[in-house]
């Protein structure tokens, strides 16, 4: 049997945002989508806006990904909360929460027109699911009592 020696042709591009000579381009290569340094400066703001409404117990996120987008996290980062922006009339027309585990997206999300309606969903939601685990739980135990 012949082998051969594969070579990795997948190169690591950097996510670090570069501000190009032409224009007002502030892109990384990883993203490559051409995003403005207005968009950058026009997340941060809503970044900071989003966190400000929502209080002491959420932090600003801004990321890159074919655009600028921006996120507000709480501080056991098990929820987040980001605005649904129509970009043809430059507005925000609602909010998605996410609820769970820290890391990306959640196990939960629920939309609505204002963020403290997605996040009552969403809790609603979690809760729902968690009532409905623990009869579960229950009612498994009560056909199992005296079982170790
Ligand atoms: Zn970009």
């Amino acid at each position: 049997m012949k082998t051969t020696t594969k070579r990795t042709l997948k190169r690591t591009l950097s996510w670090k945002p570069h501000r190009y000579v032409w224009g007002d381009i502030y892109c990384s290569p990883a993203c490559g989508y051409g995003c403005t340094r207005e968009a950058f400066e026009q997340a941060q703001e809503g970044a900071r806006l989003l966190v400000e409404e929502l209080g002491p117990g959420f932090k600003p996120r801004v990321w890159e990904n074919l655009g600028w987008h921006y996120e507000a996290v709480s501080l056991d980062k098990t929820m987040k909360v980001s605005p649904s922006i129509d970009r043809i009339k430059d507005e925000i027309v609602g909010y998605t929460a996410y609820f769970g585990e820290p890391g990306p997206g959640g196990r939960w999300a629920a939309s609505d027109k204002t963020w403290r309606k997605a996040i009552r969903k969403v809790l609603e939601e979690a809760e729902l699911e968690a009532a409905s685990v623990r009869g579960l739980l229950e009612s498994y135990r009560k056909t199992q009592r005296g079982r170790r």
